[in-house]
């Protein structure tokens, strides 16, 4: 799948529509989902246009990869996550229900946060 730089995280990237930043390195960028799910939901986003995990994964450099991992980290330190805990994930593709195409992982905190998945 092409990246599309029409996506809604690329405008944002590109300042286009405004979000709640929460963190900005050379790396990545963190700003608070729209339609949160916990008390603390965060996503965190490359700066570089890949679409998914698998993407991310498969194309971007050692650097891009380990400076958007570490600000994943930092971000969830930032915001007093590390104890007492926190939650992250990636959708990836129609199986992982991923609606917008510019790779973000989710950060989730604020409250137990139940099991992994709904059973269904
Ligand atoms: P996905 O299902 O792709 O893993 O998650 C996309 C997330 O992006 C959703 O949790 C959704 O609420 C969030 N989102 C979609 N559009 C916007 C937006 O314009 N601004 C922000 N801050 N979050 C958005």
């Amino acid at each position: 799948m092409a990246y599309d730089p029409e996506n809604v995280f690329a405008k944002i990237l590109r300042g286009e529509i405004p979000c709640t930043r929460v963190y900005e390195d050379g790396h990545a960028l963190a700003f608070e989902d729209i339609n949160p799910q916990a008390p603390v939901h965060v996503l965190v986003i490359p700066k570089g246009a890949y679409v998914s995990m698998d993407d991310f994964s498969g194309a971007a450099s050692d650097a891009e990869i380990a400076g958007f991992f570490r600000a994943v980290g930092a971000v969830a330190r930032q915001l007093e996550l590390a104890n007492p805990g926190y939650r992250i994930l990636a959708n990836h593709g129609d199986d992982g229900m991923q609606e917008v195409p510019h790779f973000h992982v989710h950060i989730f905190g604020g409250r137990k946060l139940g099991p992994m998945l709904k059973r269904v």
